[in-house]
């Protein structure tokens, strides 16, 4: 019998209504003939509102009370649809993460799975029975609940169908899939039939939040092939799987923009060796994660160090810079947050030439300045004024030809 892991995320099981049709989805799935095993988040907004109401009675919680807490969000939504599938004559069980043989590490609110013992899971699956996962919780060693950062039901359901062997993997959601481009930005961006994790990955980083990256580096590094589809519509999601020879003909798969981020500038630092490592040591000892890095050459034994950082980590990055400076013998801080990180990826860039020349034309062309630029292997970004960031997005879509692929 074909084996199918299928998740639900927060808007999915929203509420009583939307219950029901997920449970409609699920018989239909197994009725179809298949051994169905169901993942669910916690009702969107639910993991939110517990963390709300937690700092409202301590200002640092602590982070293993928080996983006490938070796990009864998913735990809400597997009994519910366990019981929603009883009322429709469905056999099922709804299990918690520790049942079904999610084992972490002990790292409170973003826990590791280290393994996946799907025994108890398999057990039900044989006597005919649906088996529905509790998303984003695992337990650790001494017993603990642990969580596996928000976002994490993705995780699980990819990890227990890489333990299940599973033979396909469906992530349901509020969007249709993978697009070229945000479709409320750019009309004719198109859904993806497939797309490489690395793909995937890079702009997941850059801003396209339809999934954790946890889950596809996790994907990728088991080989589980998942597909990202609505959970309103039949229609076919997009294939997220290791990148295959022909993905390269296409050069730029999609575009993504970041308008979270903040520009920091380093000036008038002293141009000696040790003053970049000591800059980035202190950002790094505050925890701010850094992107984009451009140095501008030396003059007059002072350098220019210009980065980005995610706009919540301004602050941080600011005052982790004061002792710095005045360790390294001077340098100004100035911070700019109205930008954006406008990022085209595809794998396609390993093997094709002028992707960068074709990106600053059409940015060129509607008159949008280019404030800093990097590049990876399969990525090119580039940082541009917040007010622009979406013309920005829907040029470089027509320029690379993506709304008729
Ligand atoms: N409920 C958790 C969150 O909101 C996990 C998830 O939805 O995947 O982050
Ligand atoms: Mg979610």
């Amino acid at each position: 019998m074909p084996r199918i892991v299928q998740k639900y995320g927060g808007t999915s099981v929203g509420d009583v209504e939307r219950i029901k049709k997920v449970a409609e989805r699920i018989k239909a799935a197994r009725e179809e003939g298949n051994e169905v095993v169901v993942v669910l988040s916690a009702r969107a907004g639910l993991t939110n509102e517990l963390i709300a109401r937690a700092k409202g009675l301590c200002a640092e919680p602590s982070e293993r009370e928080l996983d006490q807490l938070l796990a009864i969000g998913e735990q809400e939504s597997v009994a519910l649809m366990a019981m929603a599938l009883h009322g429709i004559k469905v056999p099922a069980v709804s299990y918690t993460g520790a049942q079904a043989g999610i084992f972490t590490d002990g790292v409170h609110t973003k826990a590791k799975i280290r393994t996946v013992d799907p025994k108890p899971v398999v057990k039900d699956l044989d006597l005919g029975r649906v088996v529905i996962v509790a998303g984003f919780q695992g337990i650790d060693d001494d017993g603990q609940i642990t969580t596996l950062g928000r976002g994490g039901s993705d995780l699980t359901a990819v990890a227990l169908a890489g333990a299940l062997k599973a033979d396909v993997c469906e992530i349901y959601t509020d969007v249709d899939g993978v697009y070229t481009a945000d479709p409320r930005v750019v009309k004719n961006a198109r859904k993806l039939p497939e797309i490489s994790y690395d793909e995937m990955l890079e702009l997941a980083s850059s801003g396209s939040k339809v999934m954790q990256s946890r889950s596809v580096e996790f994907a990728k590094k088991f080989g589980v092939v998942f597909e990202v589809r609505s959970s309103f519509n039949h229609n076919p999601g997009t294939i997220v799987k290791e990148e295959v020879a022909y993905m390269e003909q296409v050069v730029v798969r999609g575009i993504a923009a970041d308008k979270d981020q903040a520009k920091v500038i380093v000036s008038n630092i002293p141009d000696k060796p040790g003053s970049a490592a000591s800059v980035f040591r202190g950002l790094a000892d505050a925890n701010v994660i850094v992107d984009m890095i451009v140095q501008t050459a030396g003059r007059h034994g002072v350098a220019n160090l210009t980065f980005t950082v995610p706009e919540t980590d301004t602050a941080r990055a600011v005052k982790a810079l004061e002792p710095v400076l005045a360790g390294i013998g001077g340098g100004q801080v100035t911070m700019h947050q109205h930008i954006a990180k406008i990022s085209v990826v595809g794998v396609g860039m390993k093997t094709h030439s002028g992707v960068a020349a074709t990106l600053f034309q059409a940015l060129a062309g509607a008159g949008i300045n280019i404030d800093l630029i990097s590049t990876s292997e399969i990525k090119i970004s580039v940082v541009v004024d917040l007010d622009r960031a979406d013309d920005a997005v829907r040029v470089a879509h027509a320029a690379f030809g993506l709304d008729k692929l």
